[in-house]
């Protein structure tokens, strides 16, 4: 496998891997993300909660996110980036090793978000190299840049998007309020058409949110109608985390997992579980 490790690691010093663009802020940790030089894992482990086709898979939890979901439920790692251990790429490396021969048949780069290590991922696969025979994941938020996509390329066999957010409507969009990210629905909409473009296999994750089905649902399922061939996983199982407001603090309905689920049909996505 043949990465590009030397353009990866100019991200740690001039960092554009999101769409937050930082530059130099990254070196001294004071990007938006706040992850520093060095990555933090927050855990490790084999996960049976991942979808069928990756379980049990080898989830490692990096530290430190590109996103400020008000409701996020891992906010203890994931807007604490130096929650956690640092361990080498070679650490990391046999450690996937390990679980390869524990069972896992996937190995998922997830967070917080994993963008910002993606230099720590690259090196870790590098040195794994032709010992792992399971699909490496790719587990993200997906505001990703063009760079970012490129240098995965080669590298992840499995792009798990997390397409949470709808569109733009009058202006105001649920990622920029709700996620902290800018122009959300076009650079994520924008990396899922580009990978698809490129065939790249595509399981795109959409988190069911209480009250969000006109604005984020209905129009994230009808999107993904154009997109024949994308797996589609319907995360239905939100819990208000105890910091959520407003309609994000309630309990998802019955009917709005239902109602979901029959547009998702309907539509004919390739509902995966
Ligand atoms: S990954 Fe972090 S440091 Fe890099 S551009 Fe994004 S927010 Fe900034």
């Amino acid at each position: 496998m043949k990465l590009s490790l030397p353009n990866a690691q100019s991200h740690l010093t001039d960092c554009y891997l999101c769409p937050h663009n930082c530059g130099v802020e990254r070196a001294t940790a004071s990007g938006f993300c706040r992850v520093g030089q060095q990555s933090y894992i927050a855990s490790e482990m084999l996960h049976i909660g991942e979808e069928a086709c990756l379980s049990p898979a080898h989830a490692i939890f990096f530290s430190g996110c590109t996103a400020t979901c008000t409701f996020c439920t891992a906010a203890k790692f994931a807007f604490r980036p130096t929650y956690g251990v640092t361990v080498s790429p070679q650490q990391l490396a046999a450690r996937i090793v390990q679980r390869q021969a524990e069972g896992a048949r996937s190995v998922n780069f997830v967070g917080g978000d994993p963008a910002p290590h993606i230099p720590f991922i690259l090196e870790t696969l590098q040195l794994v190299g032709s010992q792992r025979q399971i699909p490496s994941v790719f587990n993200s938020n997906f505001y990703l840049t063009n760079d970012a996509l490129d240098l995965l390329d080669g590298a992840i066999d499995i792009y798990l998007p997390d397409l949470k957010f709808g569109p733009p409507v009058n202006g105001e969009e649920c990622g920029a309020q709700l996620g902290g990210m800018p122009d959300y629905w076009r650079i994520v909409t924008g990396c899922i058409d580009r990978l698809y473009g490129e065939g790249k296999r595509l399981i795109v994750r959409h988190l069911l949110m209480p009250s969000h089905m006109e604005c984020c649902t209905e129009p994230v399922l009808k999107w993904l109608a154009n997109y024949p061939g994308v797996e589609v996983s319907l995360l239905t199982q939100y819990v208000a985390p105890a910091h959520a407001t407003d309609a994000l603090a309630q309990v998802l309905s019955e009917r709005e997992v239902m109602d979901s689920t029959t547009l998702a049909r309907g539509l004919g996505l390739q509902l995966i579980e």
